[in-house]
């Protein structure tokens, strides 16, 4: 299948051929036909799948197709909805790469930016916003946008954006578009939520999935290492060092634990830094920037921070502490492996997550396997009961999670030498940092 038989404008053609890629993928071929033919479509496809030139290339020519490049200001005809401002550059980023032969014009409405500069922008006109919900409800209630000419609305990462509450925004969005557009939604997970929202929103749409559901990426090798949690950091450290890795995505649960776990791994001499939902959009900008450009080797990033990164052949994907809705883990190592490339998503995971290591396995119905040779003891996994809640009054609000191993193991001799062999405290620093 060639990107010709899918019926592509020469320009759009011509975009895809800079880029080098050669083949569609599987979401594109099925997804870009029927986008083409103006029906609706409920997707499932998760990040890593080529699923943003799959909306993208369509929309760009359809919207060219109906274009009246006359008019003055231009009509905002293309609206994509996304969870993140990450993504939203993304997004927009894809969109002017594949359109870059096309006389459409794009803009992005995210928060952290200034809304008086964004709403300067809108008064010039544009063919296709791509925003995140709530900047855009502000635009809307200070009457800076019309989306009454939309005839293309797509929906990115639905189902993250359901998990970000942003449910009732995406509602009150909708009641300002014509009823008679067309509309894409794209989903990493086909859950009931999904598809209550879809029939809502879509009209006799067709469905297309590519990968199993809940299936993770091929290339992704996965293993856990079992580790004590007051040993994960040294153990995260030691493996940065020893193996030399040069870029590492590493997952945090909370934005104060990927500040801690920043600032400890630059004390072992790892450069490092982080990305969540405290920092400022400058911040969270240079700090990928650092992270893509290689000046960082380690990201430590919250679920919601991360959500949406494209970087290309990420080679390390480390779930520091494992994710509390099991489908996140899915998201989180979609990150490595991508187009093609190989990755290894390592979870260390101690004996208070077991529980959520039995979630995420249920989920992918398959055992993720474990690996021991770390120079640490491991420990066990094993679920002895389910999280049970605290009577009311006493640490009110507080779970108490009782697990089968709660020994603290012992560190092994092998583990207190460094990557050069030699027995140090600091056996993390590889030698070029
Ligand atoms: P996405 O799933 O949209 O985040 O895309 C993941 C990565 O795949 C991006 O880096 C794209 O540039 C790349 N990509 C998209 N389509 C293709 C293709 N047909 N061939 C090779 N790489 C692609």
């Amino acid at each position: 299948m060639s990107f010709v038989s899918l019926g592509l404008s020469d320009a759009l053609l011509k975009a895809v051929a800079d880029q080098g890629y050669t083949t569609p993928t599987p979401i594109q071929v099925k997804a870009i036909p029927v986008i083409l033919a103006g029906k609706d479509i409920l997707a499932g496809a998760q990040t890593g799948t080529g699923k943003t030139a799959g909306f993208s290339l369509p929309l760009l020519q359809r919207l060219t197709e109906n274009a009246d490049l006359t008019l003055r200001p231009r009509k905002i005809r293309g609206l994509v909805l996304v969870p993140t401002r990450e993504l939203a550059a993304q997004v927009y980023e894809s969109i002017a790469t594949y359109g870059k032969y096309l006389p459409l014009q794009t803009q992005v409405i995210v928060g952290g930016a200034s809304i008086t500069m964004q709403t300067r922008q809108l008064r010039h006109g544009c063919d296709i916003v791509v925003a995140t919900p709530g900047r855009l409800m502000d635009h809307i209630n200070q009457k800076n946008i019309s989306l009454g000419n939309i005839e293309l609305l797509v929906l990115d990462e639905a189902d993250r954006m359901l998990d970000m509450g942003f449910l009732p925004e995406i509602r009150r969005i909708l009641a300002y578009l014509p009823k008679n557009r067309q509309s894409l939604l794209f989903s990493a997970t086909m859950l009931g939520v999904i598809k209550t929202l879809a029939a809502t929103i879509l009209n006799h749409p067709i469905e297309v999935e590519v990968a199993k559901q809940n299936a993770t990426a091929d290339l992704v090798s996965e293993c856990v290492y079992g580790i004590n949690k007051d040993y994960k950091r040294e153990l995260l450290s030691f493996l940065i060092g020893s193996n030399n890795w040069q870029q590492v995505l590493i997952f945090v649960r909370t934005k104060h634990g990927a500040d801690r776990l920043e600032k400890q791994l630059i004390k072992d001499g790892i450069r490092a830094a982080s990305l969540h939902g405290d920092k400022t959009q400058g911040a969270r900008t240079k700090a990928l920037d650092y992270f893509k450009t290689g000046k960082v080797t380690a990201l430590v990033a919250t679920d919601i921070a991360a959500r949406g990164l494209d970087i290309e052949e990420l080679p390390h994907v480390v779930n520091y502490d494992l994710p509390q809705v099991a489908e996140d883990y899915i998201h989180r190592i979609g990150r490595t492996g991508r187009a093609g490339s190989n990755g290894a998503a390592l979870s260390l995971v101690c004996p208070e997550e077991a529980y959520l290591l039995e979630a995420i396995e249920k989920l992918l119905k398959r055992q993720i396997p474990r690996i021991s040779d770390t120079g640490y003891e491991p420990v066990s996994l094993r679920v002895i009961d389910a999280p049970k809640k605290i009577a009311p009054g006493k640490n009110s609000g507080k779970k108490d999670y009782r697990h089968a191993d709660k020994k603290t193991p012992q560190r092994s001799n092998e583990a207190n030498k460094d990557t050069r062999g030699n027995r140090s405290k600091k056996y993390a620093k590889p030698a070029s940092r």
